[in-house]
């Protein structure tokens, strides 16, 4: 039952990759069989939306429970009604679970079939061995399995009903239906990924085995609770603007999904598991955008994503030791290994070769990774992930900077040749995002290997060996942080994107607008590399990410001077101008920005929404609510809240945890008002504005803007 050309529907499995043969051979993520195909047929013809009248037909996802509904009400040519509703989950309770369930009804008596089966995909994986209720399959090339155990019942007046069942599994019921007595399908399927043949069947078998048991219903309240522990954690509520609203569970509820904490073997592709565009590669997009969401309302998933890292260092070693440097170097799309996946080229529309050099040149990924292994640190205070893994990807990462990083005859070190986050330029030099990133993430490992020695001397003993690390390379790193270029012009203060994009050509955008297509498309290749036309948030990421590392003057100067040179080309761009343009306190655009974000999934204004929901988008949404709108920031005891609600919402609620503490802020509007709940954990210390309050477990704070509007009053203490 889809609905034509924008959507598409697939069976991913997380971590499921195999490398099909074709001219650049890539890891790209296979489906698995479609658990959810079904035919019924009325008095011998196939029940489809083509043939007869359709009375309804709607399908809503449920976010708070986690689950799609179907209604369906179809007139046939004969004139009898038929009835279909359906519901269907993916257990978050027990990841490998599914759940189908359709209710069928009829206005009079008729002959009804039904056809349940488990659809092979058209190519990736083959079937190995089918011994009911288990299917193994075989992915071709990288010989990864899949499990598949699979089993289905229809139950007429409460009675189970026999089905006659093919060779091929196929599941058929034939019966004669009358109005009182609906007909109820149910089908569970449990799913596991293996390397080998065996494994992965005794796990599926056991879980069918268990979900069978148990039966659809508790099978349902146990996603249910687990959708409503995730919730308690997470759920950011807005009155005042319904679209926001919306768009926030929608986020929250794709976010929630997406991430696995009992996997480290995967992390989340650009499109989470909701589509196969870009082959299901990871990009920095999960750093970046997903991580804080994760960081902030499930550390446990935040570890996880961080471990996929972990476990992928090898490979970032191999990279950047092919491409001549020290330390990792971090693939720009990665799959499963962890070796580099994107695509060197791709072939134009008339055959002719343009090259891709994203995997080379943009590296700027390395930075990130720190960038998000420091955020959950410094959020979490997680020692044994900083010991085991965290601290040995900051310090490789900054070893890879440290040897990328030339000292040139003006006496600075460059970083030449690379693309930042804006792609419409490429092999360029000093760019001011890939730089500050690196310096900042030098300049972490160097904090690292001041602070290993003095707490935790035996493990850092043992980590300096394990990497050769000597007192003259750390002093080598000190003198490329002090002294790499940072593009700053101190009379402007502006920080130049990269060296030379001041005297590229200046293009009015506005001129462009309404806009069909995106600036590169409209421009060609070579006008836009020629111009000041940007992709996506480059300084701008930048001033978001090292906040308190710019004075306000350098934020408002740089925010006025990229934000109209940015075409926006990128879905990761507007989230992160609402959240800038939040904290600059210009809340109407920042609002624009976020409804921008919120439309590209919800009213597919990229067009391509059925390759998948834009993930990264989704999280830039939460961080821009957050840490926009909410002007949430951590300090080194707690939490700073500094608010700028658009004038439209009147309210905004949210969760964040911090160091095993979970904090519950509402603000309201008219006047400005901010209550914070310490809902578990030890005292931390929350700043607004001037003030500074210690909170403690179960007790209410507020606090509200000052009427003279010169700053922050405290309210009442109220006892909850
Ligand atoms: C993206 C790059 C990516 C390339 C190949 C481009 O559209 O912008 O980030 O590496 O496709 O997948
Ligand atoms: C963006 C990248 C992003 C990739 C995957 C590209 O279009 O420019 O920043 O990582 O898409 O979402």
């Amino acid at each position: 039952m889809s609905c034509g050309g924008l959507s598409k529907t697939g069976t991913f499995i997380a971590g499921l990759f195999d490398t099909p043969p074709s001219e650049v051979p890539l890891p790209r993520l296979v489906p698995g069989p479609d658990w959810l195909r079904l035919q019924v047929l009325v008095q011998g013809e196939p029940l489809a939306l083509q043939a007869g009248q359709t009375l309804a037909h709607r399908r809503t996802l449920d976010f708070r429970r986690g689950v799609l509904l179907g209604d369906w009400r179809q007139r046939d040519g004969e004139g009898l009604l038929v009835e279909v509703r359906t519901l269907r989950f993916v257990s978050l309770a027990k990841r490998m679970l599914a759940v189908q369930l359709v209710w069928i009804a009829l206005d009079r008596e008729a002959q009804l079939a039904l056809h349940a089966w488990l659809e092979p995909p058209a190519d990736g994986l083959s079937l190995l061995r089918a011994a009911p209720p288990l299917t193994i399959w075989r992915s071709a090339q990288a010989a990864k399995h899949l499990a598949v155990a699979s089993a289905m019942a229809l139950r007429l007046d409460q009675r189970a009903s026999r089905p006659s069942v093919g060779a091929d599994g196929r599941h058929t019921w034939h019966w004669n239906a009358a109005p009182e007595q609906p007909a109820i399908f149910t089908r569970i399927v449990a799913f596991a990924r293996a390397d080998s043949e065996g494994d992965g069947a005794d796990a599926v078998r056991a879980a069918l085995h268990a979900a069978r048991r148990a039966g659809p219903p508790r099978l349902l309240e146990a996603h249910t609770r687990a959708w409503a522990e995730r919730w308690r954690a997470s759920e950011v509520v807005v009155e005042g603007d319904q679209v926001a609203q919306t768009a926030l569970r929608f986020a929250c509820y794709h976010l929630i999904s997406a991430a696995n904490p009992d996997d480290q073997r995967i992390s989340i592709g650009a499109r989470a598991l909701t589509g196969d565009a870009y082959l299901g590669h990871v990009f920095w997009d999960t750093e970046m955008f997903l991580l804080p969401f994760y960081t902030y309302t499930w550390p446990t998933a935040a570890r996880t994503l961080l471990l996929y890292r972990f476990h992928t260092l090898p490979a970032a070693r191999a990279k950047a030791a092919r491409l001549g440097y020290r330390g990792a170097l971090y693939a720009w799309e990665s799959a499963d290994t962890g070796e580099e996946a994107t695509p060197p080229y791709v072939r134009g529309p008339d055959g002719q070769v343009i090259p891709i050099r994203n995997g080379v040149e943009e590296q700027h990924i390395s930075a990130d990774v720190a960038y998000a292994v420091w955020q959950y640190w410094q959020a979490t205070e997680d020692l044994p992930f900083l010991l085991d893994a965290g601290a040995e990807m900051i310090l490789e990462t900054a070893r890879f900077w440290a040897s990328r990083a030339r000292l040139e005859s003006d006496g600075r070190y460059h970083i030449r040749n690379v693309i930042g986050p804006d792609e419409y330029h490429e092999g360029i030099d000093d760019n001011a995002y890939t730089n500050g990133m690196a310096q900042w993430n030098i300049e972490r490992a160097l904090e690292l290997a001041e602070l290993l020695p003095r707490r935790w001397p035996e493990r850092w003993a043992r980590l300096r060996e394990q990497l050769a690390l000597t007192p003259a390379e750390l002093a080598g790193w000190r003198d490329v942080a002090v002294r790499l270029m940072s593009g700053l012009d101190e009379s402007s203060g502006l920080l130049e994107q990269f060296a030379g994009f001041f005297a590229l050509e200046p293009l009015d955008l506005a001129a462009y607008t309404p806009r069909t297509a995106p600036m590169d498309v409209l421009l060609g290749r070579e006008r836009t590399q020629r111009s000041q036309v940007i992709k996506q948030a480059d300084v701008v990421m930048l001033l978001a990410l090292l906040w308190d590392r710019f004075d306000a003057p350098l934020r408002v100067t740089n925010f006025g001077y990229y934000e109209p040179r940015c075409g926006h080309g990128s879905s990761l761009s507007p989230a992160i101008h609402a959240l800038v343009a939040a904290r600059l306190g210009d809340v109407e655009l920042a609002a624009r920005y976020f409804h921008q974000a919120a439309a590209i999934d919800l009213d597919d204004t990229m067009g391509n929404a059925a390759a998948g929901v834009h993930i990264a988008t989704l999280g830039g949404l939460w961080q821009a609510a957050l840490f926009g709108f909410g002007g949430i920031s951590p300090t080194t005891v707690g939490l700073r809240c500094e608010p700028h609600l658009p004038t439209a919402w009147r309210a905004l609620g949210f969760v964040v945890q911090w160091r095993g503490r979970q904090v519950r802020i509402a603000l309201r509007q008219a006047p400005l008002t901010l209550s914070a709940t310490l809902e578990h954990g030890q005292p931390l210390i929350l700043e607004v504005g001037g003030l500074r309050h210690e909170l403690r477990a179960g007790q209410a704070w507020t606090c509200r803007w000052r009427e003279d509007e010169l700053g922050w009053q405290e309210g009442e203490h109220d006892r909850t």
